[in-house]
């Protein structure tokens, strides 16, 4: 048994076979071949291998995650005798002499870059389609499988991930049926990666270090502690005896918290807040009833994008949107526009490398820029605001500008459905997040123009102390109780009071019950967690007195 110390991120233990997640590295140098028949021989036998890979993933696809999925991987088969490519690739081989590896890097970067040139949604996600089964090519050239896509991952037992660092497309397309609990060597416990682990309420551990990485094989147990961040590879008897201690008081304590399910979130004098869910899937709004969530305070719409090879359409996303406010009721339902850029870059968006991507094009800033995918976000959100208590969120507001620019397209958004005879609800409510120092200081121009404010510890603890989220190197300097964003948190609740508007938070903070009594006394009306920290709030909540 070896012992591994890691970061927690979550409260739950669990055992399982280790199943390693290793994304290929492949450079493929520029080489030259004397043998041309050979090398079309190999691509010949490679294409079939590509192929019949593909079938055996789009079956297990459709089975496990359903058409939309299956029909992704359907599509790369058809792009394997796709004549551009093909074409491309020979032209390369006879004509330049190149070998089939490098052929067929050459031509998939040709071809993709010609589809990304015609700057049609389309199109783009046509080159990172091209890209992909290029890769899956050269891999089968190279006698490599490719263990790069989760699907690969695809098994019937409960198992381990263990990976270098996941990405949150990686972490949200994640089997959670079969994930018993996931350790990375490296990332961070504020990643966007760590807090969908513990929405999905799956036990997590990151920054295992490399040496975990290296030691451990596939097919070991280990025993996993998201509470502690202790790893044990194969462990003994004794503790896995403990581990199964450890989940059988976990079983209690979640037993006697389902005792407080239906009742008030009040202090013992009688003060009240709203305990709201964080979600990023319509799933999520199942899980946050089931643990008596009072709302939803933050659905992180950017996932919807990073789900998927291309942009969704108005229509697709009002049914995805109005799904979520129909489970939901009457209840509040807080909805994020896409917070895309930093960590968050789905390939179709083929947005422009940055060398500090958290400090770039990212959240409000995208769709300013791009305003009209704002707008289809918008339209759909505003239809389904018919079918629900429906509140919009901004995500990275810095300036009052920005503020008024995002009204006004509201503002046209809602004359175009109406010239259109299109439904939609007249109390919708528009809210910024607070989280950048800059709109904590300014908040006090910034609410009278907002229905409400949603402070995001997360990017403000970021922004504030100048500490990239997905740094692990930066924890010890990375304080999320430091003084400055306890008073920047302060000042925003203040000028929230003065001008009469609710504020929330719903930065990973807001689920600290360390915390919680502090934030009752600043006059935060609203915390939103992901849904397994509800009860546990609520418990916190109950046994609070302020006078
Ligand atoms: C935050 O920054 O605190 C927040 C809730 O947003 P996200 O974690 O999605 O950046
Ligand atoms: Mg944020």
């Amino acid at each position: 048994m070896i012992k591994f110390k890691g970061k927690p991120v979550n409260d739950a233990v669990a055992i399982g076979k280790a199943v390693l997640f290793e994304p290929d590295d492949i450079s493929v140098p520029l080489m030259n071949t004397e043998d041309v028949d050979a090398e079309l021989k190999r691509l010949k036998d490679a294409k079939k291998l590509a192929a019949s890979q593909l079938s055996k993933i789009t079956e297990t696809a459709r089975k496990d995650i359903g058409d939309e999925y299956a029909g992704i991987f359907e599509s790369h088969i058809m792009l394997l005798e796709d004549p551009s490519l093909n074409d491309s690739i020979k032209e390369l081989i006879q004509n330049q002499k190149l070998c089939a590896e490098s052929a067929v890097n050459a031509a998939s970067d040709l071809v993709a870059s010609m589809f990304l040139s015609l700057k049609d949604d389309v199109m783009q996600t046509r080159a990172a389609d091209v890209k992909d089964v290029s890769r899956r090519l050269i891999l089968c050239l190279m006698n490599r499988s490719n263990t790069s896509e989760m699907s690969a991952l695809m098994t019937d037992e409960m198992y381990v991930l263990c990976a270098k660092d996941l990405s949150p497309s990686q972490t949200v397309t994640l089997d959670k049926d079969h994930v018993a609990a996931i350790v990375t060597s490296s990332g961070s416990p504020n990643s966007h990666s760590a807090i969908l682990a513990r929405s999905m309420n799956i036990p997590a551990i990151v920054g295992a270090g490399d040496t975990f990485f290296e030691s451990v094989q596939n097919g070991d147990i280990l025993a996993v502690d998201g509470s502690s961040g202790e790893i044990y590879l194969n462990p003994d008897d004794e503790t896995i005896e403990a581990f199964r201690k450890k989940q059988s008081l976990e079983q209690k304590r979640a037993n006697r918290l389902e005792k407080l399910k239906g009742l008030e979130n009040v202090t013992m004098d009688g003060t009240s807040i709203e305990l709201f869910a964080n979600i990023s899937d319509p799933d999520g709004a199942k899980q946050a009833l089931n643990e008596d969530a009072g709302g939803i305070g933050l659905f992180r719409s950017e996932f919807l994008y990073l789900e998927r090879d291309n942009f969704p359409s108005e229509e697709e996303q009002f049914e995805i949107y109005r799904s979520v406010l129909e489970t939901m009721g009457d209840k509040k339902v807080i909805i994020r526009t896409m917070d895309v850029g930093a960590d968050k870059q789905p390939e179709y968006f083929a947005m422009d490398a940055e060398k500090n991507p958290a400090l770039g094009i990212r959240g409000i800033r995208y769709c300013l820029t791009y305003p009209q995918i704002l707008v289809t976000q918008l339209r759909a959100l505003y239809r389904a605001s018919a079918y629900g208590n429906l509140s919009i969120l901004f995500p990275m507001i810095t300036s009052v500008e920005e503020v008024k620019k995002l009204l006004k397209i509201c503002e046209e958004t809602r004359r175009n459905l109406r010239n259109e005879k299109i439904a939609y609800s007249k109390k919708v409510q528009l809210g910024i997040m607070i989280e950048t120092p800059a709109a904590a200081l300014i908040s006090d121009k910034l609410a009278p123009l907002v229905d409400f404010f949603s402070i995001g510890t997360n990017d403000l603890t970021q922004y504030t102390l100048a500490c990239d989220r997905q740094n692990e190197k930066l924890d010890p300097f990375c304080n999320p109780y430091h003084e400055a964003i306890l008073r920047l948190i302060k000042i925003t609740a203040d000028n929230a009071k003065e001008n009469h508007i609710p504020v929330g938070i719903c930065g990973e903070l807001a689920a600290d019950t360390s915390l919680t009594e502090a934030f009752l006394r600043l006059g935060i009306t609203e915390l939103s967690v992901s849904p397994p920290y509800i009860l546990p709030l609520r418990d916190t909540v109950r046994k609070i007195r302020l006078k």
